[in-house]
């Protein structure tokens, strides 16, 4: 490689270097986030008198604890709207990225404290430092590569990678350390490995020069709008006012309904759908609004898939703790072993899967994102037909064989791949980079909204069985990925070629930071 290229210029196996600061950046966030994630109900629900080696819990029951990691799971991503905004009117993503790093030490730094004002406060940084971080660094992946580059795609499953290394060794690490030294060494270990990550980051910027700065908008820029402004012209706006008009109503019967809560959620969710129809009615060309609209719509798809998706962690991992059998060789499996099939398992297909769709799309077969995400729900939900096996032989048996799961756990993981870091990729190639980051926030807090339905329908398992409920998801999910794929072709027209001629690119002399608009400037 020519020594004349800037280091951010530089390329490691066919990728920017850049791409690889930011996965082992984001691995390091990952491994603590679901490192501290693992301990937080057991923590929560430990007594109170601190009777074995990892000392003293909160002693919780059962009930509150998983109120709380349900709120605290939604958070973490509903906050990557406020994000991402700050990223894209006020700092820029590279900074937003370095400030939620910060206040992620920070957050898990104070957990190491026994008292539970630290523990709410904790919980709070790293709600705060997680909604900073993760939708800044995952749009500033997209910002290593240009329009039209295919490699683009494959990076995104490259960074997946690193968040599920991280995720794995997190889950396997940080239960050994709490077996030894407790708890608070748990939170502690967390936040030195997110410390890790701090300084990986700052290290590796000179990689990054091009990608996440800020650029302040230009005085006489006409198109340049603050949100302020654009929630001022909801007023003379009267289909958005009406809209956003009744989503308060349905606000204030869920406050009165659900608690205060969920009441002050359907408000803020009121804001940023109101946000999102007067950003709709601003864009500026046609292209841009049909783009924008096509992304929301695949958003749906987001909703579903996590939907479903996050049983594993509530109604899957139930079944497997009470109803399989986990013998393997006259060893019993501890359940949350099976936790890590999912990482494992993105470990192993990540890259096999994008250079399958690469490949199909090279090759001029259908490869859209569109595309991708109903064939990754569909196989998913397929995934959910192991369960529905399971379950008739516990009916049958007593007990169900774990192969079902470690099927399901497959079929989700190889669904995961053709949704999830497409849809980061997605998002990179469709919006105005001036919303980039704002549309990745509400990318996540769907994800998030997606795991609140899974806690919801999970719990339904209680009156229906289990039965019906893996069958149930099983239906609707196919369902709703066919009809995206009969929809394909209207909702491909309005991406407006985002993704036709896609082809491998290296970065030359140009500089290479350019996201979905870079043709559509005027
Ligand atoms: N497991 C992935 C991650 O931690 C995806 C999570 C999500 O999109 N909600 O990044």
């Amino acid at each position: 490689m020519s020594t004349t290229l800037k280091p951010h210029q530089r390329e490691l196996w066919g990728q920017p270097i850049g791409l690889y600061i930011l996965f082992l950046t984001e691995m390091w966030e990952r491994f603590s986030y679901y490192g501290m994630r693992a301990l937080l109900v057991l923590y929560m629900t430990a007594s109170t008198l601190g009777t074995d080696d990892r000392g003293a819990g909160l002693g919780w029951t059962n009930q509150e604890a998983l109120a709380l990691y349900g709120w605290y799971t939604m958070l973490v991503y509903v906050m990557s709207i406020p994000g991402g905004m700050i990223a894209d009117k006020l700092i820029g993503q590279k900074k937003a990225v370095l400030l939620g790093a910060i206040v992620l030490c920070l957050g898990h730094g104070v957990l190491v404290l026994t008292d539970i004002w630290a523990f709410y406060t904790g919980l709070g940084l790293v709600i705060l430092g997680v909604g900073l971080l993760k939708p800044n660094i995952s749009t500033m992946v997209g910002g290593l590569y240009r329009e039209g580059d295919i490699r683009r795609d494959k990076g995104f499953s490259i960074f997946y990678i690193g968040i599920n290394l991280g995720s794995l060794l997190a889950t396997i690490i940080v239960g050994l350390v709490v077996a030894e030294w407790g708890w608070h060494a748990g939170f502690g270990l967390a936040g030195v490995v997110m410390l890790l990550g701090l300084v990986n980051y700052l290290a590796g910027q000179k990689y990054l020069t091009q990608v996440g700065n800020f650029e302040p908008p230009k005085a006489d820029d006409v198109n340049e709008i603050s949100y302020g402004k654009l929630y001022g012209k909801l007023f003379t706006s009267s289909t958005q006012l009406v809209i956003t008009g009744l989503l308060l109503l349905v606000s204030a019967f869920g406050w009165y309904k659900l608690g205060w809560g969920y009441g002050l959620l359907f408000v803020f969710l009121t804001a940023v759908i109101a946000l999102l129809m007067m950003i709709y009615k601003e864009l500026n060309t046609q292209v841009y609004k049909d783009r924008f609209m096509v992304l929301l719509l695949s958003f749906i798809m987001v909703i579903v898939f996590w939907g479903a998706f996050e049983q594993a962690g509530g109604l899957m991992n139930l079944y497997t703790e009470s109803k399989v059998d986990r013998v393997l060789f006259g060893w019993e499996i501890p359940t949350v072993m099976f936790q890590s099939l999912n990482a494992g398992f993105i470990i192993i297909f990540a890259t096999l899967v994008a250079s399958v769709w690469a490949k199909r799309k090279l090759k001029g077969k259908e490869g859209s994102s569109i595309f991708k995400m109903a064939v990754g729900i569909i196989i998913m939900g397929f995934g959910f037909l192991f369960m529905v096996f399971a379950a008739m032989e516990f009916e049958r048996s007593g007990t169900s064989s774990m192969i079902w799961l470690v099927l399901a756990y497959l079929f989700h993981t190889i669904g995961e791949l053709c949704l999830s870091p497409v849809a980061l990729s997605f998002i990179t190639k469709l919006t105005p980079v001036k919303y980039a980051s704002l549309m990745m926030g509400v990318y996540f807090a769907a994800t998030g909204l997606g795991s609140k339905v899974a806690g919801i329908v999970g719990e339904a398992a209680s009156d229906f069985g289990e039965y019906t409920i893996f069958l149930g998801i099983l239906i609707f999910t196919v369902i709703i990925g066919t009809l995206f794929i009969m929809l394909l072709k209207p909702l491909k027209r309005l991406t407006h070629g985002a993704e036709d001629n896609e082809r491998e690119m290296h970065i030359n002399e140009t500089e290479g930071f350019e996201l979905a608009d870079a043709d559509l400037n005027n």
